[in-house]
Formats: structure tokens, C-alpha cells, sequence
């Protein structure tokens, strides 16, 4: 039997899934700093188009996938679900193992999911131009490739440390014809005000959704676009687990735990969230687990805050109700790049706090071990932040073995590795550090959000 499960191009879903409706208590809304009031969809209108706001905060479960969007996403999907035998084997495990590989999109990872969408709303909107924020250039190559295919330019904040361990990032989304700026840069006065501190400043996530949202502020024709933590983001990636239902149906399968890695929470929302729907509903067979991964130098989930924070290091964003590791925590310069966030979704937060999901962090030594053994006995090389989900895979089919414990795994696959070459070799060659959790830092952080909040008469 193949190990490879495709759907019919004909079965591709045709609907998102949005959880909104399904949490097991409203969501706490984002506030306006300024206010301490909860934002209202006109506050969000120079940022975002209507149609994105309006999902923001739609109550409608299921929400229809626009034509022009299936068509772009049929140039790679359905993704494939893969059984991991050779893994499982390797194990000696009788875990059986599946994972859904989003790495072969044109960009290599899940983002374009939410990408195309965005795109296609703006540009039917008149938008001209976006602004966004990549730090290891995932989310840049996929809107890249995106705002190609629907006629819109795009500027690109690039965090430094990833320019120059990753040029070849950049050089895919000049192919696609976006511009590239390293971040922090000259071009907005968020990047002056860091780059005068220190005009080598490695730059994080944080400082460059800063630069890239006042440029889309100061501009009439232009929009940001955000790649993950939003409620509209995460309802785009829910294709992934909407396909992965129906290929595990085919199979007679169900997961006992669906994993996978969190840097603002978009992929693992996606293939997570579907399933978490028939389950609350009464639909699962099974009582499913859910296990978001994160690197123990940016442990947001697993040692954060579950309180109100500001989702860029600038201060210009709303606040937002999240598990948070405080927004000017600038966490080491790890080489999952994309997991490099202090906050997390804020369903996904809510879900933790619940104690309906579950999270755990891994430090970047033993996730490139992982890695190394999925390249061997799989043969794909993955994405240092999808090496993460494979780290707790591992982890859980060594337990199943312990218990002889016929356990169903699915996890997802977000992206392939071979853009990230460079972090291998420094891997193969011993010189990557294992770098620790960051305590004090985070600490200091967590504090200085908290007084922030108190001091405007803000509850935490
Ligand atoms: C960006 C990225 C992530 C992390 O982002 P999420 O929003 O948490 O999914 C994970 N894997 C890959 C391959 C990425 O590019």
C-alpha cells in the first residue's frame, strides 16, 4: 500500500472552518491602548481591508472560499498525508505516525494559505500596495508570491539577523518582485529609533511589524498584511486540517493527538483547529490531545502570561489577550526564525488557558537531532520550526513504545528545510548553541508590560 494519501482535486474544501463560535468562552477583545476600550472595525480600516476585518470577528462557522482563491490554491493542493513508516520503524514504535506536508507549495511552507487570501481581498478592494514583516522570510516569500499573482505591490521589513543568515530568502521574494528592506531600518521611525541604540541591531519580529505597519499608516494606497496571530490568518490555515480530516476518514483513522509547532500559533491552528470542532461536538471518536511546540529560548505558550500585551515592540498595535513573554522580550537569534515571537495566537492562548491544549518547548540542539533523524528515515529535509513538531512526535512515539500504546499521531509538516542549508551545517558541525530559557529577560519583560497596563488603569 502507498503511504501517500491524496485527495481529488475535486474534494478540496471549500469552506474555512472559524473557531470563533466554538471557544469555550468569548474571546477577550483586542483594546485600544489610548482607551483601554475595546477597537472597533472602523479603528482597523487604514490597516486592514473590510472583508479581512469582518472575518476578524465573524460568529459564522463556516465561511465560504472564494473561486479565485481555489484556483490558486489547486496549483498545490490537497497536500499529500504521509505515513512516516521509516520513522516509525526507526522508533520501533507501534505508533502510527501520519504528517501533512504543506512544504510543497510554491513558497515551501503553509503561509501562502493565508497569503493568496489576503491578497485577493485587498486587490478586490484597491488596495495598490501591501507592507508586511518576515523574519526568517516564510511569510515574506509567501505574500511575495501572492501579491504577484494578484497584481499588488508589496514591501517586505526583513529582520537583519535573518538577511544574513538567509539571503536566499530575499533573493525568492525578488524573484517574485517584492522589495526587500532589513529591519530595523532607516525608512520608518520605529528602525531609526533602534538603529541609533544600536546600528547593529539583530532586529526581531516585533521591531518589524513596527516599521512595516507606520509605513502602511502613512500611506493612502497601501495595507499591511500580517502572516500569523490574527483570527482572519488562522481561519485561512484551517484548509490544512479540513483536507487532513477527509484523507484520515479515507483511512478509517482518527488522531489521539494532533501536534505541532507555534510561533504566533497560524499552522498549528490550521490543522488543529478541525479537528478540535468534531470534538467539541461530539463528532470525534476519540477524545483527542492537541500539542503546540515551541523553542525554549522563546517559550511563549509553555513559561508566559496569559494577559493583555501589545503585538509589536513599537507599541502599535492593539493590546491583545495572549499568552505573552512581554513585547520588547528580543529572544536569542535562534534559526527557527519564524517561531522567534513573544506572543501567541489568542485562541489558541484562550485554549491553553482552558486546559484544552497543551504546550511544551524544546531547545534548538535537540530539535535539529529530530530533524536530522526525520531527513534520514523520511528523507525530507524539514524547516528548523517544523523540526519542532517533529522533536515532540519523537518524544510521544517513544512514550507509546513505553506503554505499548497503538497510538494515532498526526502532525504537520509546515515547511521543507532546504533554504535553511546554513543552520544544517552548523548543526552537522557541532557549532549550534542550545541556547537555554531566557528567565530573567522574560521576567524583566512581563513586568514592565504589567506596570504599563496598571499605570493606564488597565486590568492585565
Ligand atoms: C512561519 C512558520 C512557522 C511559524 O508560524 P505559525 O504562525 O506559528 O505557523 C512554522 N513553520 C514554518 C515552516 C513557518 O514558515
Amino acid at each position: 500500500m502507498s503511504k501517500k494519501y491524496f485527495l481529488d482535486e475535486e474534494e478540496l474544501p471549500r469552506e474555512w472552518y472559524n473557531i470563533l463560535p466554538d471557544l469555550p468562552e468569548p474571546l477577550p477583545p483586542p483594546l485600544n491602548p489610548a482607551t483601554g476600550k475595546p477597537v472597533s472595525p472602523e479603528d482597523l480600516e487604514p490597516i486592514f481591508p473590510k472583508e479581512l476585518i469582518r472575518q476578524e470577528v465573524s460568529q459564522e462557522r463556516f465561511i465560504p472560499i472564494p473561486e479565485e482563491v481555489l484556483e490558486v490554491y489547486r496549483i498545490w493542493r490537497p497536500t499529500p498525508l504521509i505515513r512516516a513508516t521509516r520513522l516509525e520503524k526507526a522508533l520501533r514504535t507501534p505508533a502510527r505516525i501520519y504528517y501533512k506536508y504543506e512544504g510543497v507549495s510554491p513558497p515551501g511552507s503553509h503561509k501562502p494559505n493565508t497569503a493568496v487570501a489576503q491578497a485577493y481581498y485587498n486587490a478586490r478592494e484597491g488596495v495598490a500596495r501591501l507592507t508586511t514583516e518576515t523574519g526568517a522570510g516564510q511569510w515574506g516569500s509567501a505574500l511575495s508570491f501572492a501579491t504577484m499573482l494578484f497584481g499588488l505591490k508589496l514591501t517586505v521589513y526583513m529582520v537583519r539577523v535573518s538577511y544574513q543568515q538567509k539571503p536566499y530568502r530575499a533573493i525568492l521574494m525578488q524573484t517574485w518582485g517584492a522589495e526587500v528592506v532589513p529591519s530595523p531600518s532607516n525608512r520608518t521611525k520605529a528602525g531609526r529609533a533602534f538603529l541609533e541604540k544600536d546600528p547593529e541591531h539583530p532586529g526581531s519580529l516585533g521591531i518589524a511589524i513596527s516599521e512595516a505597519l507606520e509605513d502602511a499608516i502613512e500611506h493612502e494606497d497601501t495595507k499591511y498584511s500580517l502572516g500569523s496571530v490574527l483570527n482572519h490568518v488562522l481561519l485561512h490555515q484551517t484548509i490544512i486540517g479540513l483536507e487532513a480530516i477527509k484523507q484520515m476518514q479515507a483511512l478509517d483513522e482518527f488522531p489521539d493527538i494532533v501536534i505541532g509547532c507555534v510561533g504566533g500559533g497560524s499552522n498549528f491552528a490550521g490543522i488543529s483547529y478541525p479537528f478540535y470542532y468534531l470534538v467539541r461536538s461530539g463528532k470525534a471518536p476519540k477524545k483527542t490531545r492537541f500539542l503546540a511546540v515551541e523553542p525554549a529560548s522563546c517559550p511563549s505558550m509553555t513559561k508566559g502570561e496569559y494577559m493583555y500585551d501589545f503585538g509589536d515592540t513599537a507599541r502599535l498595535t492593539p493590546l491583545l489577550k495572549m499568552y505573552t513573554l512581554g513585547h520588547d522580550f528580543v529572544p536569542p537569534p535562534i534559526h527557527a526564525g519564524g517561531l522567534r515571537y513573544h506572543g501567541a495566537a489568542p485562541t489558541l492562548s484562550l485554549l491553553k488557558k482552558a486546559g484544552i491544549f497543551e504546550s511544551v518547548a524544546y531547545n534548538q540542539v535537540e530539535v535539529f537531532e529530530a530533524a536530522r533523524l526525520f531527513a534520514r528515515t523520511e528523507g525530507i529535509v524539514p524547516a528548523p520550526e517544523s523540526a519542532h513538531a517533529i522533536k515532540a512526535v519523537i518524544d510521544e512515539a517513544l512514550e507509546a513504545k513505553r506503554k505499548g500504546e497503538e497510538k494515532v499521531i498526526l502532525f504537520n509538516l509546515s515547511g521543507h528545510g532546504l533554504l535553511d542549508l546554513a543552520a544544517y551545517r552548523e548543526f552537522l558541525e557541532g557549532r549550534l548553541p542550545a541556547h537555554e530559557y531566557p528567565a530573567e529577560a522574560i521576567q524583566k519583560s512581563i513586568a514592565k508590560i504589567k506596570e504599563y497596563l496598571l499605570a493606564r488603569g488597565i486590568q492585565p
